[in-house]
């Protein structure tokens, strides 16, 4: 079978990262990465640069908007200087209760899923413009749109469902997870020894933990949007309704339309909250280290919250595991933050697991558990875009 390029697209708010696969029937090569970054500004960075790391493309170009940041990559790409993709992934974090399955984009699929933008409303309307971008200028070549709720497809009802009248369950209010991508890239790392009952906590700017049995997903603690479950960066996680009713008040009293209230209040949830809310310093764990050494408390109280909260998440995990085989970290923070892995290690010190300090002072993939820990403790960095590329080729029936 020739080799073909997989492209594989991942937009983010200010960012359009991408890279490109060469692959065949069990080849899986990055030939490039690259990223247009620093969207809106007159300052952009546009790089591409190969497996090696040489830079083949490094350019500042003004980067007025999405259009011309995404029209760089494409121009790019079909020049000769590249090989022209066969096909594109996108991920997409949310298609809603009607798109779960991955599958090929057309202009009917992306109408379908812009009718969900509320469900993941700092992702979904980006992902839908770069899809619509792509398949203008990238006119014949197959796209594929790769769900974060993917994973999550095998949660019961009982975890899915939410308590509130059935009205607005049938509108496709109801917890479908995120970090998908990343979980199933952990699953396919730790192939073909998956352990019975593991709980991965993928740990980034956005954060979240899931439960898996036997390799499917039980549990996860992000719900309808990436704002609920466990604090992160920016983003309050579950907190009592009653306190959303509370803040939605006080805006309205100096706002005059219900939608730009609701709007105030997502930002407020969503951009404002989080370890940055808590800290009023930086959504940014290294900064909030940094402070920390400095005796900034409410640096101190921001990362307390975060590892309490997670320990306490994952307590409830295991007991709805019924045990504990292996516990995974991944995401910026789960790979780098060493004190917040021991933090978090020592909250679980009652379920038997036993870290080892010295394995733990390590940043990327290890085993961090000491030798006569019951439960097995990893850190496994993800591997998204190499299952992006696995979905395309299933896709296509290469
Ligand atoms: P992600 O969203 O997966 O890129 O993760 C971003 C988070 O990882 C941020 O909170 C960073 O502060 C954190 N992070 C990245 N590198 C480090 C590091 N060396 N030490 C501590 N935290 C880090």
């Amino acid at each position: 079978m020739a080799l073909l390029p997989v492209l594989v697209l991942n937009s983010g708010s200010s960012s359009i990262k991408f890279s490109v696969y060469e692959t065949g029937n069990s080849e899986r090569h990055r030939l490039y990465e690259g990223a247009v970054d620093g969207i809106a500004t007159d300052q952009g960075k546009f790089w591409i640069k190969d497996v090696d790391g040489k830079k083949l493309v490094d350019a500042t170009p003004a980067l007025p908007n999405r259009s011309v940041a995404f029209k760089l990559v494409a121009d790019a790409l079909n020049s000769e200087d590249f090989p022209s993709p066969k096909a594109i992934g996108h991920r997409m974090v949310c298609g809603g209760p009607t798109v779960q399955d991955n599958q090929l984009i057309t202009p009917a699929l992306i109408d379908e899923m812009e009718k969900y933008t509320a469900f993941a409303p700092l992702h979904t309307p980006i992902a839908i413009y770069i899809m619509r971008e792509a398949l203008k200028l990238f006119p014949g070549t197959p796209n594929f749109a790769i769900l974060d709720t993917y994973f999550h497809r095998t949660m019961p009802e009982v975890v899915t469902h939410m308590p509130i009248p059935e009205e607005y369950s049938a509108m496709g209010v109801r917890r479908y997870g995120y970090h998908g991508i990343s979980y199933e890239s952990i699953i396919y790392q730790l192939q073909p020894n998956i352990p019975e009952k593991l709980i991965v906590a993928h740990l980034g700017n956005g954060a979240s933990i899931s439960a898996i049995r036997n390799g499917e997903c039980l549990d996860t603690s992000m719900g309808l949007t990436p704002t609920g479950g466990i604090i992160s960066g920016t983003r309050t996680g579950d907190i009592d309704p009653g306190i959303l009713l509370f803040i939605l008040r006080k805006i309205a009293e100096n706002t005059e339309s219900a939608t730009a209230a609701a709007d105030q209040l997502e930002t407020v949830v969503s951009k404002r909250a989080g370890l940055l809310g808590v800290s009023e310093l930086s959504n940014d764990m290294r900064d909030l280290r940094e402070a920390i050494k400095q005796g900034n408390a409410k640096a101190r109280l921001a990362v307390d919250k975060f590892t309490w909260t997670i320990a306490k998440w994952i307590g409830s995990y295991v007991a709805e595991l019924g045990g504990l085989d292996m516990m995974v970290f991944t995401g910026g923070i789960g790979e780098n933050d060493i004190d917040s892995r021991a933090e978090i290690c020592a909250g679980l010190s009652a379920l038997g697991i036993v870290l080892d300090a010295e394995r733990n002072n390590v940043r990327g993939a290890a085993t961090i558990s000491a030798k006569n820990s019951p439960i097995t403790v990893r850190v496994i960095p993800p591997a998204e875009d190499l299952i992006i590329v696995n979905h395309v080729l299933r896709l296509l029936g290469a």
